[in-house]
Order: C-alpha cells, then structure tokens, then sequence
C-alpha cells in the first residue's frame, strides 16, 4: 500500500483519488481553493479523507506518489517543495493510462483540440466502437478507468497535462498545431511550451501512429523530437502531398476523397481538423464507408464558429472560444462575406499585428468589448473604417447591427479571455446568444 496525495479537487482530482483507493492505496486529498459540495460529498461518500482551503505541506510530502491538477503552475510553493524532496508528480492522465489496457488516442494542439477530440470520438462511436471519451472533456479519465471498461479512449491532453507524463504512450497520438499560449506557465519562453506539446510523441515506438500537421512552421521545426521508426501521418495543404491532403474544396486521403461542401465544420482550420481525426479514426480501424456515411452528423462543441441567428439577412456567429489571436485567424478566413468583427477582452501578451492583412480584407467594423481596450485601440484604431469600443455587451451588439447591412456578418471572436466581463468563455457565448436573440427578435 502506498500514500498517495491528490492535488486539487476537481474532476480529475476527484477521479484520481477513487482510482487510487481502489487500488488499495491510501489516499489525501488537498485543495487550496474551496472543493465544490458535490466532490466534497463524492469523497466523503467513499471516507477519502481531504482539505478544502489549505495544503498542509508535511502530509503532502509523506506521499509515496503525487497527482497534481493541470491548473497548478510547476512555480508554486507547493510544487517547489515537492520537488526538493523528489517526490513523484504524475498527471492524472498519467497515473489513470498505468491502470487500463484500452487502445487511446490522444490529442493535442494550441487549437483544435475540443473539435478534433469530439470528432474523432464521434467516429469512433458511431462505427459501434466500444469508446470513451475523457481528458478536457466531461466525466474525468480516471474515473471511467474505474467504472468503465471501454476498448478505446479518445482523449483531449492540455499541455500542462503532458508536463507531468512520462510513461503515457498513446496508441495515436495527434498534434494539431503550435502556436503561442499559456506563455505566462512556460517562463515566458515559446520553446519551453513546444517542448511541452511534443512529450504526446515522447514514447512513441513502431507500434505508434503520429498524426500531424506538416505545415505548421513550428511543428517541422520540432519534428526531430518525435522517435525515429514511428508510423508518421503527416497533413498538408496542397500543393505538397500527404497522408491527408487538403485543397480548396476537398481532403484527399490515399484511401479516398471527402468532398468539403458537406462537411459538418467549416474553414480551413476545420478541414485541418477533420483531416486529423479521419486519420486517427481510419487507424483505429473505422471503415473509410462509415466515416462518409457518419462524418456528416457531427455536431461541434457550441462557442466554435457557432451560428447563432440571423436578422435582417445579417448573419451572427458566436466564437467565443477564440482566446487567443490564432483562433480568430482562422475564423476570419473561414468566410468571405464582410465581418463586423467583436473582440476584446483580457489581453494575454497578443500580438494582433497577424490579423493586420485579413482585417483590411474582411473586417468593415470593429467593436472593442472589454474593460480595457487601450491596446486593441492602439493596434487597430486606424486600421479599420469603423471602430468602438464599450464595455457593454448588448451595446457592442447594437452598434454592430448599425453598421451591417444584408449578407454581412456579425461575430464575437474575442483573441482574449473573458474574466473581465464575464464568469468564462461559456458565460460570454451564452450572453452573447442570449442578446442577440433578444435584439433581433425585439427589432
Ligand atoms: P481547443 O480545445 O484547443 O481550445 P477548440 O476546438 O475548442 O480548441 O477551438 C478553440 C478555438 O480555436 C475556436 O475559436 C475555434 O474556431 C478555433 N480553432 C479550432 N481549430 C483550430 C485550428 N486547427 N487552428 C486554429 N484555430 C482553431
């Protein structure tokens, strides 16, 4: 029997320490913040003894083995502590993947992760696949490892989670894409966070399928770093060929063509995406056949590029879930009609100046949406033709709709986080939602 110590009490914490007492283990779970009532009852339920509040440092270090929640940075006093005496600290990814022989197919990438997971589970689900779906997602990987017994999982990874993996070794591994996030985790230094993003490859051995997108500037730059003999699945934007290739109306796979049009996302990013999971599903084992027949009921997450209504022939989009400056990259190339675009919010460091050209293209209004728009201002002030700013969400509609005239479109994609004005990035969509449901149907 060994000790083993939980940090943080959320979904995976909670998960992990009913794992670990099921695996005879005596388990001490340990949370700073205040746990949530129905986790708080979850561990009383099963007599796990925990702290809600506090970390008492001298029980933590008597563990044998620790599983720390993603949410806590590796600078803090307690992961620091930790450290001077050596103790293993382990995700619970980490710690759950020791304790299942399902097959696990494991995503990463700056963006895309949610779609991509969903999508390829979707697959998998739909060809009568025994599968699970965990990770960022739902009910915790550890606690289905406990309760379930799927073939396979299809799990979305965090960097933060890959941080604390050692042994993980997904059967397909999938990077979507690497671009500049949670910075402020990684001393500031972009190498730090890519390093972080390809430990999904670090095990990888023949018997492993690696799913990337070969255009990604910085993933070839990496691309050294994933093991040498492994099956690599490469997806490229035509002209170069791949595994997956991908041109204007179509993806062509060596096993076929998927023609675009019907595909259940839209825009580049998307048939990247798309791309990504048909190549994880495919090797799985899905029968190309399914994959047409079921790819066109997929429906994503909501705050993605979701439509959210229509007045007046103007079209709203809710993308609330572009926090960061990539993601509204792509949501600007994902339509050609013109675009009063929303953004604004907690600046995270962005660099807007890679929005300059699509914004001149596509962008006829822009309204700031934050407590604190200076720099968004100071960017794209004269840069575009109409311009505000408010704090206020149903004003920054209404201003929006003054401007648009039929077949243009209105959307909130942020490039920043919400915490500003709002409780998070579903809060901010949801409002959004309910505003513009409210305005178009009061007009
Ligand atoms: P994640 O789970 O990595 O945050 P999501 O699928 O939830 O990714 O999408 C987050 C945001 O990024 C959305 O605004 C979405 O439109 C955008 N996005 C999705 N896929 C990509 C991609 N491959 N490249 C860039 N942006 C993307």
């Amino acid at each position: 029997m060994a000790q083993i110590v939980i940090l943080g009490g959320g979904e995976s914490g909670v998960g992990a320490a009913l794992l670990a007492q099921a695996q005879g283990h005596q388990v001490f779970l340990s949370d700073q913040g205040q746990l949530k009532d129905v986790y708080q009852s979850e561990l009383s339920q099963h007599q796990i003894p925990f702290e809600s509040g506090q970390h008492t440092l001298e029980r933590i270090l008597q563990a044998d083995e620790i599983i720390i929640s993603p949410g806590i940075p590796e600078k803090s006093p307690i992961v620091q502590a930790i450290k001077k005496q050596a103790i293993s600290l382990v995700s619970e990814i980490e710690y759950a993947a020791r304790y299942t022989n399902a097959k696990i197919i494991a995503i990463t990438g700056s963006n895309g992760k949610t779609t991509t997971t969903l999508l390829t589970y979707h697959l998998l689900k739909e060809a009568g696949f025994n599968v699970g779906l965990a990770g960022n997602i739902g009910q915790s990987f550890a606690k289905q490892v406990l309760t379930q017994s799927f073939d396979w999982y299809v799990l979305e990874i965090s960097s933060f989670q890959l941080d604390r993996c050692f042994d993980f070794t997904p059967d397909i591994a999938v990077l979507v894409n690497i671009t500049p996030d949670h910075l402020d985790r990684y001393e500031y230094t972009f190498e730090n966070y890519i390093h972080s993003k390809f430990r999904i490859f670090q095990n990888a051995s023949a018997a492993s399928t690696c799913i990337l997108w070969g255009d990604d500037a910085v993933i070839n730059q990496y691309k050294s770093l994933i093991p040498s003999g492994t099956q690599l699945k490469e997806i490229h934007f035509a002209p170069i060929s791949g595994s997956a290739t991908i041109t204007d109306d179509e993806i062509v796979f060596e096993a076929g063509s998927i023609i675009r049009a019907s595909a259940p996302i839209q825009g580049p990013h998307n048939a990247m995406n798309m791309a990504a999971a048909i190549l994880a599903a495919t090797e799985a084992g899905v029968s190309w056949k399914s994959i047409q027949q079921n790819l066109p009921t997929f429906q994503n997450a909501p705050h993605r590029l979701e439509p959210c209504g229509e007045w007046q022939g103007v079209q709203f989009i809710n993308d609330s879930k572009a926090t960061n400056v990539d993601a509204v990259y792509y949501a600007l190339n994902s339509f050609t009609k013109p675009i009063i675009l929303i953004i604004g919010g907690v600046d995270k460091g962005n660099d807007y100046s890679v929005l300059d050209e699509l914004v001149k293209n596509r962008v006829k209004g822009m309204v700031c949406l934050g407590t604190d728009n200076t720099k968004l201002e100071e960017h794209f002030g004269g840069r575009v033709e109409k311009f505000i700013q408010t704090d206020q969400l149903e004003e920054a509609i209404k201003e929006a709709m003054g401007w648009a005239n039929e077949g243009d479109i209105i959307m909130l994609s942020p490039a920043c986080a919400s915490f500003d004005l709002f409780k998070n990035y579903e809060d901010r969509g949801d409002r959004f939602k309910a505003a513009v449901k409210k305005l178009t149907h009061g007009s």
